[in-house]
């Protein structure tokens, strides 16, 4: 069965009536790249760049930022690298961010909301990755979006920064810009939000835990926590939706982009790209070869 996994590498993804899927890979660490490459992904659809902040006792500098931006787009040559910004909080504590105790630490101060507060930890971050994204194709990723504001904020905050490398003469290139569609709230606004970005990716995780009020790391939760329920089916149609009136493309990156039992789905709703896990390209890319949406469009629409 692996043997015949390993015969689709350098396929497309393409199911039989033509339909073409971007099947990108997840990452949490520079060290997992190898995977990435070894499975045949056609970029990085979400790069948690959290691990730079965790596995360090003081904010990391622009410069260790920077070098590790640069090695994932050059060894991904020319291939898309979504870098995701910083999301910590919640689950995700660092020592040296010095957070106060929070009674709902998911509904509380963490990722976006973080760096539009601390905006000198956004903007070190911000500079490493557009100096980076002068080495490769590279894209950012701003996650916990709820409301128009923030991107606007955010959309200020990036000329800020662009603004200061011209002034100190430092290169950078023109990285594409997106967002995380993980709230309800978002996807709500998700017509708005489209006619600001350059592309959505959904972050199932996420909006199942506020979809259905969920605690998503309660484990005596679990059966509660459905992914399949069709108020998040609904919600990732609506987003896709949304993202191609205004003419951009939308895929997942939580848990869900993986479910093979949806594969079918997501393509008949024209999800634009799946990131998973390194290991399930190649199971996907299966899925899809076989998939004949001429036909499967017929029974759910
Ligand atoms: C998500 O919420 O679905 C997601 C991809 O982000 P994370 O799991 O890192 O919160
Ligand atoms: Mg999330």
């Amino acid at each position: 069965k692996k043997a015949l996994l390993q015969q689709l590498k350098g396929k497309e993804n393409k199911t039989i009536d033509g339909k073409k899927i971007m099947l990108y890979a997840n990452i949490g660490n520079i060290k997992d790249l190898a995977a990435v490459i070894q499975n045949d992904a056609g970029g990085i659809g979400l790069f948690r760049s959290e691990f730079l902040y965790l596995e360090k006792e003081d904010y990391p500098t622009e410069e260790e930022q920077f070098k590790v931006y640069k090695t994932a787009v050059e060894t991904m040559a020319g291939k898309n690298v979504i870098i995701r910004t910083l999301d910590i909080g919640a689950d995700k504590q660092c020592a040296y961010f010095n957070m106060e105790h929070e009674e709902n630490p998911a509904l509380g101060y963490r990722a976006i909301r973080i760096c539009l507060t601390q905006t000198d930890v956004f903007k070190t971050q911000l500079r490493a990755l557009f100096r980076a994204s002068a080495y490769g194709k590279l894209s950012i990723m701003y996650p916990m979006i709820t409301s128009l504001w923030e991107v606007r904020k955010i959309k200020e905050i990036v000329e800020e920064v662009k603004a200061e490398l011209d002034e100190q003469g430092i290169a950078y290139g023109e990285p594409k810009q997106g967002i995380m569609i993980e709230t309800p709230a978002a996807v709500m606004v998700s017509g708005e939000l489209a006619k600001e970005v350059d592309f959505f990716s959904i972050g199932t995780n996420d909006l199942t835990q506020y979809t259905l009020a969920v605690d998503r790391q309660n484990p005596k939760l679990d059966r509660f926590f459905d992914p399949h329920h069709p108020a998040i089916l609904a919600m990732i149609r609506m987003v896709v939706e949304n993202a191609h009136k205004a003419g951009i493309w939308a895929g997942i990156c939580g848990e869900l982009g993986a479910d093979t039992s949806l594969t079918k789905e997501f393509l008949a709703m024209g999800v634009d790209e799946l990131s998973v896990s390194a290991g399930s390209i190649l199971p996907i890319r299966k899925i899809i070869l076989e998939t004949d949406l001429s036909q499967y469009g017929k029974d759910i629409k």
